[in-house]
This record gives C-alpha cells, structure tokens and sequence, in this order.
C-alpha cells in the first residue's frame, strides 16, 4: 500500500507547474501593455507578435505538460486502485474464516477460498453474482443443513427473512461441521458475512459439557459413598469453608455440639500437614475418634469414627491386666521376667520375699546373680542355645535347681519357664516356687499320716498292735496259709482275776500292770512273722505264722515262764499272789470253706476251758471236749 502512494506522489511532482505559470503571467503582461497602447492610439512594439507566438507556444507547452501529467496521475490512480484491490483481496484470501459479500439483491460480489473450502458442495456454485437463494436451495436439496430437513421451506423463508437483521452471531451445522456467522448490512446496502470454523470448540464444549456430567455424576457417586460410610466425615476447603459433610456427621452434629466436642476445623496456624487425632466422648456414652487430614491442595478432611466398642475392649484389657497385675503382685508363686540375655524386667512380690533382694536391686540385673555358681553358667549356655533355636528342651517344663538368697542360703527351687510371644524381642516368664517349704510340709504330711496308721493300728496303752490289725493280719495269714498249706498258730490269752486286780491296785496301777504283760508277750513271740496284739481290755492275740502245734505249745510255755518271771504282784489273786494268765490257743493248716473267724472262735472256746479248768493253764483247742 505505500509503495502505491509512493508512486501515485513522484507522478504528481513530475508536472511542471512553473512553466505554465509564466508563460501564462507573459501573456497577462503583454495583453496589458497592448491595452494600453491601444488606449493611447499608439501602434504596439515590432517585438510583441514574436513574443505573443512565444508566450502561446509555452502556454500550449505548458498545457501539453499539464494533460500528460493528468494522464500519468490518472494511470497512477489506477495502478493505486488495482494495488488496494489486489492488497484487499490477498487479504481476504489470507482471512482464517471464510468471507462474503453480497450485493444489496443478496448477488455474491466477492468470497475467499476458505469459504469454499467450508462448503464444498457448493464451491462451484460460489461464484461472483450467483444468487444467495440459489446456494441455500442447493444447500437444502443435499440435506447439507441437519436443522432443516423436512421443514426446507419454512426454513428457508426465515433464513432469508432475517438477512441482514441478525444483530447475534449465529452457529450453525452444515455438513457435519460447526460454523459460527456474523453478518452485517453495510450502510450501502451489502451484506458482509464471516464464517468461523468452529466445530473444534463444538466438540471441545461438548467434550467438557459431557467430561462436566461425568465429574457431577462421580461426584453424587463420592458423596452417596461417603453418605454410606460408617464415619462422620467433613470436608474444608483452604478458606476453612465447609465443602462436603455425611449423614452421619449431620446426625452426630448436635451430640457433638451438646458435648462441647472441640472442633479440629483447619486454622491458619496449622500450615503443617500432620495428621491430628484426638478421642472424645458424646453425652450419650459413644467414643469417637476424630482424626484430621490435610491434603497438598490445602483441604482438610476431618473423619469421626466410633470407637465404642474398641474402648470398651481397651477398658476391658486393661482392667483384666490390673487384675492380673493385683494377682501376680499378691501371687504366692514367685514371678519374673527376663530377656533374651537374662535381664531381669520386672518381678512381684513374692520374689523379693523369696529371694531376699528388693524389686530395686534385682531390675535391671542378670537373672543369674539370684543362682548358684554352678547354676550361672548353665544358665548362660541354655540361654545362648535358646537363642540359637537349639534350645527349648527345658521350655515350660518344670525342673527343679538350686537358687541363692541374698544371704549366700542355698534354696531349692522349682522353676517351669514360658516364652512370651512379643513383635520385638524374646521374653520369658519364669515361675519359681520354693521347694523347702512345700518339702518340709510333704514331710509333715508323711509323718502325720504315718502317725495316723499307726494311731489306727496300734493300741493306745500298750502299743501293741490294736484289733484292727489283728484281724488284718489274720487274714491275710489265713489266706497265705490256704496257698502254702502251711499250719497258723493263733493264742487268745487273758489275764486272771484282773478286775480284783483293779479293785486291790487301782486302774493305774492296772494299766501298768497291762504294759508289762504286754512287754512279756513281746518277748515271748519276738520273730519276724509274730504279731501280738491287744485284743481289747485285759485280752491279748499272739498270732504265729507257720507254726504248728508244737511251735504253739512252745511259745505258750515261755510266754507263761517269763510271766512267772516278771512275778507281777496281785495279792488279790485267789491263786497265787503273782499275775496268771489264762490261753486258749489253736493251730492248724487254713483249709478251704474255713474262715479266720471261725479258727479264732475255737481259740476262744479252748480259752473258756482254761478258766474253766481253774485259770493259770493253756489249753489247745485239740484238747477241747466235743460239745
Ligand atoms: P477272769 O479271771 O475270769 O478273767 O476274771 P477277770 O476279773 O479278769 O475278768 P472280768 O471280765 O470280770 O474283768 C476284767 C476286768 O479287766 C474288768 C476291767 O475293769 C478290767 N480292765 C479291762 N480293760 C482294762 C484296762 O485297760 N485297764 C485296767 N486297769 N483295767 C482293765
Ligand atoms: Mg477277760
Ligand atoms: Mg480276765
């Protein structure tokens, strides 16, 4: 463009104006001095028709000039013209939509190669002065205009209709392609119209009206997820605006408000992004653990949770570990616990007492210092193949060892050890129990039962064998008998006139007299397989095991010499002055459908016969007179 002003300037320059200016200046000179010399009646100079031929020939000159400078300005304003037409229509050409212009009777003038290219089907019909109907009619018969088909008329009566009023942009699809149009009337008449490809931002609008569903959609879907979730949860933008809240929270919200539960909402202060949690109790007894989240983009999620139930069973452990801790603290069995290496961690009462350390002095110690020397290193062996997991013969199972008081005492000890299951190291629990004690009373226990039997068995005054005994022993001798056929000797013996003894001495000196007796008896059957019992008041049983007759008769006889022999006084006696006893006495083989008691029976009818006969006497049952 300025290169066309350029030119259209140096043409003007190029008339030269100063030659007509004088030529014609000469002329107005000249005609003036011929008027006045005319006015005079004077003939003008010789000189003045060669120079009025001059003054004309520059005139002509002058104006020749003037009518070739007109022609070269008139080229030049056409060179100018074509240069802007040709700028204009590079530039229309160079527009990215497309462009037209229609004459005031809507005939194309001008449209740029773009337009063509939007609408190819009807390209060829874009040509300078083809009516805008015809191209619409076109348009329509394709079935180019989605909008219009089965209403072509109408649609084209008011397309038409509205040309040139339309003061909005309109966006319109033909082809399968968005287009956006603005069309104005220009003052002269024509009709200006731009077409704007637009079907990219179409199709980027629909994309996001659809990727915008699809994200209101997602999020009814969170906020249904986080409706059914079993916690409360909020949502705080960077503003501390509440963004989102569930139904449980709503429902929890007043209890949370009755309860003064203080908010953990985001403050300005919190910049940092660890987590906050903290544990609150409603009016109603529900736990709730409120922890606070703040995301990378500023948010804080805050998230109600009851834990009722895992406080309830946290009170529970730890009040059955307060129990268990009350139990072990008053336990009777000795209790510690050790690590890995033989520390010592912890250890109840009864160790203290036990050991004679306070709970002080032990924590923090090798178990060991509470073993004997030779114990130690054992110890420390087991330990080390424990840890090695060659060990663990000896786990849970309770052995018995020697163990040191604090005063260097020697104790004997049952220890049963358990390893205690923790993530982090080994642990064990050792349970120790004094043995002295529960010996010494194992002891007592034996002595007092062995006292028992003998109390059951053994006659209070005489310490001879009671009936009991007797008539155990006579059993199983009797039974013994029947196996061996070996003969029994049994002696049922009674002292004389011992009430009188009674009535001339006194019970005490009765009684005395009974121990002497049985010491008598003692000495009179002293082997092995002899049991002299107490038969019951001033009666007495001397059973002979594998004795006959014979044996018996002996043994009656030294009985009643030492007797002699002991010559106990009994002034009272109607026979002698010396205590007598009276022995009925039998023996015989055991033999089959005989019982002891009826073997003792005669024994007591033989001893009949000796009081009978006048006392101081043995009589064998095989003397008895046959009834
Ligand atoms: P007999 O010669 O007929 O046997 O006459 P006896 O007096 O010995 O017999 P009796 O059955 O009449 O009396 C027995 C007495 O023995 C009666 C009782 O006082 C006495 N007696 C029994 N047991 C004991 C005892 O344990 N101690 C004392 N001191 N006397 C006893
Ligand atoms: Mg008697
Ligand atoms: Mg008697």
């Amino acid at each position: 463009m300025a290169a066309v002003f350029a030119h259209h300037k140096q043409a003007s320059r190029a008339v030269p104006r100063w030659l007509g200016l004088a030529a014609a200046l000469g002329l107005a000179a000249l005609g003036l001095a011929c008027w006045q010399a005319g006015a005079v009646r004077q003939t003008p100079p010789a000189f003045v028709a060669p120079l009025l031929v001059l003054l004309l020939a520059g005139l002509c000159l002058c104006l020749l000039g003037l009518w070739h400078a007109w022609q070269r300005k008139l080229a030049a304003a056409q060179s100018y013209r074509q240069g802007v037409q040709q700028i204009l229509t590079e530039a229309i050409e160079a527009m990215p939509a497309g462009f037209e212009l229609w004459d005031k009777h809507d005939h194309l003038v001008i449209c740029n190669q773009r337009l063509r290219e939007q609408y190819p089907s009807l390209a060829d019909l874009l040509v300078p002065g083809v009516p805008l109907h015809k191209v619409l009619e076109h348009a329509l018969q394709n079935g180019a205009i989605p909008g219009a088909i089965g209403n072509e008329t109408r649609w084209l009566e008011q397309r038409l209709a509205r040309r040139g009023h339309q003061q909005q942009p309109v966006v319109e699809e033909y082809g399968g392609r968005w287009t956006h149009i603005h069309e104005r009337r220009t003052p002269s008449g024509f009709t200006v119209g731009i077409r704007l490809d637009v079907s990219e931002l179409i199709l980027t609008q629909q994309a996001l009206a659809e990727a915008k569903a699809q994200a209101q959609h997602d999020r009814q879907l969170l906020e249904r997820a986080i409706d059914a979730m079993p916690a409360g949860i909020e949502i705080y933008d960077e503003h501390e605006r509440l963004v989102m809240a569930n139904q449980r929270l709503a429902d929890w919200q007043p209890r949370l408000q009755q309860a003064g539960t203080p908010r953990l909402a985001p403050t300005a202060q919190q910049a940092d992004s660890q987590d906050r949690t903290q544990l609150s109790q409603l009016p109603d007894g529900l736990w709730l653990k409120t922890s606070q989240t703040r995301t990378p983009e500023g948010f804080v999620l805050t998230v109600h949770q009851d834990v009722s139930d895992l406080v309830h069973q946290e009170q529970a452990l730890k009040a059955s570990q307060a129990q268990l801790q009350a139990i072990i603290g008053t336990a009777g069995v000795s209790i510690i616990t050790i690590d890995g290496s033989g520390i010592i961690l912890s250890c109840n009462l009864a160790v203290e007492r036990l050991f004679g350390y306070s709970r002080g002095e032990m924590l923090g110690h090798n178990v060991s210092m509470l073993m004997l020397d030779k114990e130690r290193l054992a110890h420390d062996e087991y330990l080390l193949r424990f840890a090695r997991g060659q060990g663990g013969r000896l786990m849970n199972q309770p052995r018995e060892l020697q163990a040191r008081h604090r005063s260097g005492m020697t104790l004997t000890v049952q220890l049963a050890v358990t390893e205690v299951p923790e993530q982090q190291e080994r642990l064990f629990v050792g349970v120790i129990s004094d043995l002295t004690d529960r010996k010494q009373f194992e002891q007592e226990l034996q002595r007092v039962n062995e006292q028992l039997l003998r109390l059951s068995t053994t006659d209070s005054l005489t310490e001879l064998a009671n009936r009991r005994l007797l008539m155990q022993r006579l059993e199983e001798e009797w039974r013994r008998g029947l196996r061996s056929h070996q003969s029994l000797a049994l002696l049922l013996i009674d002292v004389d006139y011992f009430k009188l003894y009674n009535d001339h001495y006194g019970h005490q000196a009765g009684d005395s007299c009974l121990l002497t007796v049985a010491q008598v008896l003692r000495n009179a059957a002293n082997r092995p397989g002899d049991l002299v019992a107490r038969y019951g008041g001033e009666e007495f049983v001397v059973l002979l095991a594998q004795t006959d007759e014979a044996g018996m008769q002996a043994v009656a006889a030294r009985l009643r010499e030492l007797l002699a022999a002991a010559a106990i006084e009994h002034k009272g006696s109607p026979l002698r002055p010396s205590v007598t006893v009276s022995i009925g006495m039998c023996s015989c083989p055991p033999t089959p459908g005989t019982f002891a008691s009826q073997w003792l029976a005669q024994a007591d009818r033989a001893l009949y016969q000796a009081k009978a006969l006048g006392r101081d006497r043995a009589v064998s049952a095989l003397e008895l007179l046959p009834e």
